[in-house]
């Protein structure tokens, strides 16, 4: 992360907000996440719960069926893996 573009900079500012209040949504939920990792094909990223490995996925521009801010770990409470149920 250490961009010196400024349109860069722009867009890691918009799309910091979104994974802030993501993050901030994963946490309501009792999740412990990992560190943000980029997507590959698109502006975004996910992380997943040290806990229970729920993800949660943020896309700067999502497509039509699409969410900026998806996942299991924001609609779902933190549970530990042993009792999962789907
Ligand atoms: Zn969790």
């Amino acid at each position: 992360m250490g961009s010196s573009n400024k349109k860069g900079k722009q867009i890691m500012t918009f799309f910091d907000k979104l994974v802030k209040e993501a993050l901030k949504s994963c946490k309501w939920r009792g999740h412990k996440m990992l560190a943000l990792e980029p997507l590959l094909n698109r502006i975004g990223g996910f992380a997943r719960c040290k806990k229970c490995e729920k993800e949660v996925m943020i896309i700067l521009k999502p497509l039509p069926n699409e969410i900026e801010i998806s996942g299991e770990a924001v609609a779902l409470n933190c549970e530990r893996k042993n009792h999962v149920n789907t």
